[in-house]
């Protein structure tokens, strides 16, 4: 048996290299890298078992039978889960993929995304099984430029048994990157010299969204002021975030409805740390149902963060940033919460 895993967080246009491959310098030390292990000999932190399984089910709504009950088997995507180390890492780790990261990140190449995966199965996976791996980097590409930056994309192998068994193959790509300039606002006149003060700091500045063919639409409906859903073009069934295609019959044809503004508050966590540059914790991040039955996570407004409940009725409004940054993010109805 041998079936490839889905791609995820592919954009096509925004990972598409543009222009020629650059061989350079750093990419002849990057690519002494190829070959060397990233983890060696490492152990599964659990075996595998039927509560891990039972959550990855119910998190991706997978209810096939054969991932229940006696006789169950593990979903084959679940893969890279049995690998995983948690917060406190394998002890089989290595550093050369520190060491390739460190050389990238003092190049400038600071930024990281998680392109896509690719996963082979070679046999099934049952509660009970032991994990063992070896994580080795596989391939450093020549420096490319994507609408997301220049980098270089780093490929990491890690093979998979189970009882000391072939079990699968996982191959995890990255890009590592150096960001494409974001286009500047003019800066403002600077004041009187005895106005300024004398070191000023540099204004924290909020993170932009990532803008792209699938989601564009939906960042021109906020600079309207509207909220669009993705309506599907073939079972009708509404969608947010935007996806290139419908999750429930696959048709890549959409089209969009306004959300009407009013939602309540499904569920929310208050973010005290890590604080981020432009945030100012502790405040609101909710997970908003909206009155059309989908649900979008933005941030909870207009009542202390201590004082936001789930179920409280909420409405959107579009919350100027800066010059260049608007935001839907949804204000607690009249009467709430104050
Ligand atoms: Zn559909």
């Amino acid at each position: 048996m041998a079936l490839t895993g889905d791609k995820y967080l592919t954009d096509s246009q925004i990972l598409r290299p543009e222009g020629d491959e650059v061989t350079d310098e750093l990419y002849a030390r990057l690519k002494r890298y190829e070959g060397r292990p990233a983890a060696r000999s490492c152990e599964g932190k659990d075996l595998v078992n039927e509560p891990m399984i039972r959550h990855w089910c119910e998190a991706m709504g997978d209810t096939n039978a054969a991932y229940r009950g006696p006789g169950a088997v593990a979903p084959p995507t679940m893969l890279q889960a049995w690998t995983m180390g948690g917060l406190s890492g394998h002890s089989g780790r290595v550093s050369a993929q520190d060491e390739l990261f460190a050389l990238l990140d003092a190049a400038g190449f600071r930024s990281v995304v998680a392109t896509d995966c690719e996963q082979e199965y070679l046999r099934q996976l049952r509660p009970g099984d032991r994990i063992t791996f070896d994580t080795v980097i596989e391939s450093v590409s020549p420096r490319k430029t994507t609408k997301l930056g220049t980098g270089y994309f780093i490929t990491t192998r890690t093979d998979v048994r189970a009882g000391g068994e072939p079990a699968g193959t996982h191959r995890f790509r990255i890009l590592k990157y150096a960001p494409a300039p974001a286009p500047r606002p003019a800066p403002a006149p600077r004041p009187p010299a005895a106005l300024r003060p004398v070191a000023e700091p540099p204004a924290a500045v909020r993170p932009r969204p990532v803008v792209n063919r699938d989601n564009e639409g939906f960042w021109q409906g906020v600079a309207r002021h509207q909220l669009l859903i993705q309506r599907c073009g073939g079972c009708r069934t509404l969608r947010l975030p935007w996806l290139p295609g419908c999750g429930a019959c696959g048709s890549p044809e959409w089209d969009t409805v306004a959300a009407s503004g009013s939602g309540t508050v499904f569920s929310y966590v208050v973010m005290h740390h890590p604080p981020f540059p432009a945030f100012d914790p502790p405040y609101a991040v909710g997970l908003i149902e909206l009155a059309e039955g989908v649900r979008f996570v933005s941030n909870v407004v207009g009542v202390p963060y201590d004082k936001v409940r789930i179920g409280m009725p909420v409405d959107l409004v579009f919350l100027r940033v800066d010059d260049g940054l608007e935001l839907p993010v949804f204000r607690a109805a009249a009467g709430e919460g104050v």
